[in-house]
This record gives C-alpha cells, structure tokens and sequence, in this order.
C-alpha cells in the first residue's frame, strides 16, 4: 500500500505553527492538543511529529523510537487529564473509517460515561 502525505493538513499546519492549537503535552515525537469541538469532557488528539497518514502507516513505517515516544506521550496525557474512571482511543482510517484529518491522529475521549460504539 502506498501513503500519500499531504502536508498542507490541518495538522502539518498545527505542527509547522502556522495554525494555534491548545497543547496539553508534546515531546519530541508527538504532540497532544485539545479537539477543536470537544465531543466529550476530556477530548485530546494525540499525533506524530513524523509525516504518517494513518495508523496503519504509522504501525508499518515510523521506528520504533517514535513509536515508543508516540505512546509515552499516551501515557502522559492519560495522567494529566481526567480519565481515572476510563476513556475511549479511537484512530477513525480512510474513508470507511470516515478519518477527516491525513495526518495520523489518536483521541482520547473521556471524563463522562461514554455510549457504546461499534456501529
Ligand atoms: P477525524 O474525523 O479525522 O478522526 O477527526 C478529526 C478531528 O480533528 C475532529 O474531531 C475535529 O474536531 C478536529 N479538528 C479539525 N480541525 C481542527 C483544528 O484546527 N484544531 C483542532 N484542535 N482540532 C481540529
């Protein structure tokens, strides 16, 4: 499969600083920032600094040390925020998946009872 990168997303532009974002952490390999329009109390996109469309492209070409950093930044947003009771990671993939975004992006849903999901 090949991955074409656009980097004109919205999130190559948030990254670049070309657009502001609320960060709730970064590190070197990924930054988490609050969804524009929140669908749940805690509501955080978590993305790589690497240009990856997807998860899938993510999981096939990053290394592993930005795999490592990417969910070290996952831990960190998971302690930070308030979702002690449980929260939802969710990465929406291509068109079935209905992924808005081409830049890999993981959220983090939380801070309220969530409904079941798998439709
Ligand atoms: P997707 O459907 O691609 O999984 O989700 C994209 C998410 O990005 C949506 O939840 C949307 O609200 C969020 N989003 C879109 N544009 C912006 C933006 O400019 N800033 C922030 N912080 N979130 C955005």
């Amino acid at each position: 499969m090949e991955y074409a990168y656009d980097d004109q997303n919205i999130f190559a532009k948030i990254l670049r600083g070309e657009i502001p974002n609320k960060t709730v952490y970064e590190n070197d390999y990924a930054l988490a920032f609050e969804d524009i329009a929140p669908q749940a109390p805690v509501h955080v996109l978590i993305i790589p600094k690497g240009a990856y469309v997807s998860l899938d492209h993510f999981a096939r070409d990053a290394s592993a040390e930005e795999q490592v950093g990417f969910m070290q930044a996952v831990a960190e947003v998971c302690q930070i925020t308030d979702v002690k009771d449980g929260f939802r990671s969710i990465a929406n993939t291509r068109t079935h998946g209905v992924q808005d975004v081409p830049h890999y992006h993981m959220h983090i849903l939380g801070g309220r009872q969530l409904g079941r999901m798998l439709q």
